[in-house]
């Protein structure tokens, strides 16, 4: 097992080798450290490390790490699937939603939240059954019923790779995920900018970094 320091030091080499084929800036990406498995005083060793964009998945863990935690700097984001009855625990406290993925949960959010909430809609690009999100040919008519949701902005477009599955495959949902996102940016409308992708993870945010993310998600690097 090797140190936060160190796995910081790892993520930071292979993340600036990937953008640099690509020619992007390091400040392109946002890291996102995924603190849901671990505990306060190692996701504080990541902070330390520079790092403020923080994600959990559930809402009695965000509870607690903003607590413990008690920073005014950091940025929340809250990342996979969330109940409809549990909209009201998490929806004031973060900054960031991942996993806006059916109108139940839009139409919650609008009742729940005391301010616009920037969320990214998952979507399902490889269609397994297994796995939430709407489904590419769905997207459109989704975000459109979204602007019924005043409090809703849609910033960009999520999705989870493919588990186990060779880089090609992982590379092709990327690129698929950001043909969407340019899609829907390009009509520029006003409750769904959607300039941002949130993509990758452990094992895939080199690929992802190469197919356009703006944000990744990293857990396991960062504390194995
Ligand atoms: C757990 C999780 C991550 C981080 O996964 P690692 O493989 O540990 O980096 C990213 N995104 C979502 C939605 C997750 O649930």
């Amino acid at each position: 097992m090797s140190s936060v320091k160190e796995n910081c030091q790892e993520i930071e080499r292979k993340l600036g080798l990937s953008l640099k084929k690509v020619n992007r800036e390091r400040s392109s990406i946002q890291v996102v450290a995924v603190t849901k498995s671990v505990s306060s005083e190692q996701a504080i060793t990541v902070i330390e490390e520079g790092y403020t964009h923080l994600a959990e998945n559930r809402p009695e863990g965000l509870e607690a790490k903003l607590e413990e935690l008690n920073n005014p700097q950091l940025v929340w984001h809250y990342i996979g699937n969330l109940q409809t009855r549990k909209v009201k625990k998490v929806i004031n406290k973060i900054d960031y939603f991942h996993a806006l993925d059916r109108l139940a949960l839009a139409e919650e959010i609008e009742k729940r939240a005391n301010k616009t909430i920037s969320c990214f809609v998952q979507v399902n690009v490889t269609g397994e059954t297994s796995k939430s999100g709407i489904s590419p040919d769905d997207l459109d008519g989704f975000i459109d019923s979204l602007l019924q949701y005043p409090k809703i902005r849609v910033v960009g477009l999520m999705t989870m790779a493919p588990l186990n599955a060779e880089e090609i495959v992982v590379r092709r949902a990327f690129a698929q995920l950001r043909d969407l996102q340019q899609t829907i940016q390009e009509k520029t409308l006003s409750h769904a900018p959607c300039t941002e992708l949130s993509m990758g993870m452990s094992k895939d945010y080199t690929i992802a970094a190469e197919e356009g993310a703006t944000f990744i998600r990293i857990g396991t690097s960062f504390f194995e």
